[in-house]
């Protein structure tokens, strides 16, 4: 065959596969699109693993009429203008191929209002093709709906693997930019269904306790700066878990460089490295790393999807991270307590502003220490109220074991008792807080330092509510400006288990979800949401001796027999009911 030029169309069709392998490459690339826009608030859905719909919503600032169809132009963007530029690239996107892309390959709608503009613009294409445009009225912002992806490019549908593991590249995606930018409220939705939301609090924390629960997050080390040493040009914050906490695979550990994610072997290696004989073999760490530097010093225009970088230094990022890693591993502990990593989530950074929030992180690191130091752990006393007899008791069990780090199996007189142990410590939990409420006993522990806490205005609907109900059960809090709440105590059931503004958050969350039925008393049905967040979870490994004190402690409620929301603590199998099974009878 002679050599000829490609068309146009097959050229881009190529082109498009290097920037849309599969849908969760779409929704990266339109996730970074809204973050670089500005977007406060990002709605991320898909139906069927995005190879239906994937939609994203976002209320960033919006495309002006006169530039709508440009947008979908190969090589047209707003974030770069000359070649020098590619050396401080401060936006996720710079190369201006993303929407031609994905246009390429599916059916697009794109409706956007420039902030500026009083009307905005609808605008359809089929594979890139413009074939609808109309005016249209909406709030500032942009959304982009992708049916129907490689509807024209047949090979490639095929390699697609089920909708369920497309599913799960989408929300890898979707949590890993959640925990980049924790300023910004990021939800997920499959099928209709919310599947993730970040708070948008600007916590790093208060992502993880969303995705990893309140136990894991709460283990989670701080990378803090490590005191008496050179201040290095390489800023590197985050999480990592300690040696206890660990994953079967890799995917875990995630890596940020001035705000991109980014797959990087080596960088997975030093941290692994930094638990040299640490973790069992075949275990991996958890860990949320940001890495900070002079954008200068690190290429992302390597490969066309950008998750790839090439750093100028790279041994030297490698030695900053791996240290920093160590040093929070070996200090592990006294810095535990949650505080707020300055910088997480931004992206340009000077050196002298790297030095400066060193400084913060070292003094935070420090004030965090001492917190941890003078924290009081509630009183937990089981309730010293006799229970009324006519409650069916349970007899004095003796703990086996625990099955699947969810149950612990207890032997007593009569047979076997299968507990669920975050169900049984719900009731316990309840018990304490209506006896002490009963006796006239506070239920809140006051903090050390009242917390800010921003809420959005679904949240305080809630707040407004339940108020009376929250207060009884021992959260004081008082209206701090427009949408946030100072909070000055929180149930003493919750205090030291978690930090106190995702405890409040957590609850309210739970009460929103109202799983209780609605003839239940206000009251009720907050102490249920505050027991659900203080009781240890399923998955949670328990010594001996917390199995021990929990089985006693459950004895000594009036109703062990379920939790407070009404379902099974545990289930009996009676001495005779085994001896049928064995047929012994
Ligand atoms: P790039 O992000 O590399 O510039 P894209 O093809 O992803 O290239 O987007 C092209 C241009 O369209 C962007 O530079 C930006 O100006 C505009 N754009 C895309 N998505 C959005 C959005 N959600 N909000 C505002 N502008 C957007
Ligand atoms: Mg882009």
């Amino acid at each position: 065959m002679p050599i000829r030029v490609l068309s146009p169309e097959v050229a881009s069709r190529i082109a498009a596969g290097e920037v849309v392998e599969r849908p969760a490459s779409v929704v990266k690339e339109l996730l970074e699109n809204a973050i670089d826009a500005g977007a406060r608030t990002i709605q991320v859905e898909m139906e069927e693993g995005g190879l239906r719909l994937i939609r994203v919503a976002d209320d960033g600032c919006g495309i002006p009429a006169g530039e709508v169809e440009l947008a979908f132009a190969r090589h047209a963007t707003s974030k770069l203008t000359d070649v020098e530029d590619l050396n401080r690239i401060t936006t996720l996107g710079f190369r201006g191929e993303a929407l031609a892309s994905i246009a390429a390959v599916s059916l697009v709608e794109m409706s956007t209002r420039s902030a500026d503009e009083e009307v905005g613009t609808l605008l359809s294409l089929e594979a890139g093709q413009v074939v609808r445009r109309r005016p249209i009225g909406r709030p500032a912002g942009t959304t982009v709906t992708v049916e129907n992806l490689f509807f024209n490019v047949p090979a490639r549908r095929k390699f697609l693997r089920s909708p369920l593991t497309e599913a799960g590249h989408i929300q890898e995606i979707v949590t890993c930019y959640a925990m980049a930018y924790p300023d910004r409220r990021i939800s997920l939705s499959h099928n209709g269904r919310l599947a993730f939301r970040s708070p948008g609090t600007g916590q790093l924390l208060d992502v993880l306790l969303e995705l990893y629960g309140p136990e894991t997050a709460g283990a989670l080390l701080p990378l803090l700066p490590i005191p008496d040493e050179e201040p290095s040009p390489v800023l590197v914050s985050g999480f990592v878990s300690p040696p206890a906490l660990h994953r079967a695979d890799r995917r875990y550990m995630v890596f940020f460089v001035n705000g991109r994610w980014i797959r990087d072997k080596a960088l997975t290696y030093a941290v692994q490295q930094a638990y040299h004989t640490l973790l069992p073999a075949n275990r991996f760490p958890i860990a949320i790393i940001q890495i900070q530097l002079d954008p200068a010093e690190v290429d992302v225009n390597v490969h066309p999807t950008k998750t790839e970088v090439r750093f100028r230094a790279a041994g030297e990022v490698f030695r900053a991270v791996q240290r920093q890693v160590r040093a929070a591993l070996v200090h592990q502990g006294a810095t535990a307590a949650p505080f707020s990593l300055p910088g997480w989530g931004e992206r340009s950074v000077s050196a002298a502003e790297i030095a400066a929030r060193q400084q913060v992180l070292l003094a935070a690191g420090r004030s965090a220490a001492e917190q941890a130091l003078r924290l009081i752990p509630p009183a937990e006393k089981p309730s010293p109220e006799p229970a009324p007899l006519s409650a069916p008791r349970l007899p004095i069990l003796r703990v086996v074991g625990q099955v699947r780090q969810t149950y612990i199996i207890a032997e007593g007189p009569d047979g076997l008792y299968l507990i669920d142990q975050h169900a049984a410590h719900e009731r316990i939990l309840y018990e304490q807080m209506m006896s002490r409420s009963a006796a006239g006993a506070p239920l809140s522990q006051a903090l050390l330092e009242p917390v800010v806490v921003s809420v959005d205005f679904r949240q305080q609907d809630v707040i407004h509510t339940y108020d009376e109900a929250l207060r009884l059960a021992g959260f004081d809090m008082e209206p701090f400006g427009e949408g946030a709440y100072l909070l000055r105590a929180v149930p003493a059931v919750l205090a030291g288990r978690q930090d106190p503004r995702s405890a409040l958050l957590e609850v309210i969350d739970e009460l929103e979800r109202g799983e209780s039925p609605l003839s239940r008393r206000k009251e009720d049905m907050v102490m249920a949401a505050v027991c659900k967040r203080g009781a240890v979870k399923a998955g949670q490994t328990l010594t001996h001796e917390e199995m021990n004190e929990l089985v006693r402690q459950l004895e000594a409620t009036s109703s062990p027999q379920t939790c407070p929301h009404g379902r099974p603590t545990m289930i009996h199998l009676s001495v005779e009911a085994l001896a049928r099974q064995f047929l012994r009878s």
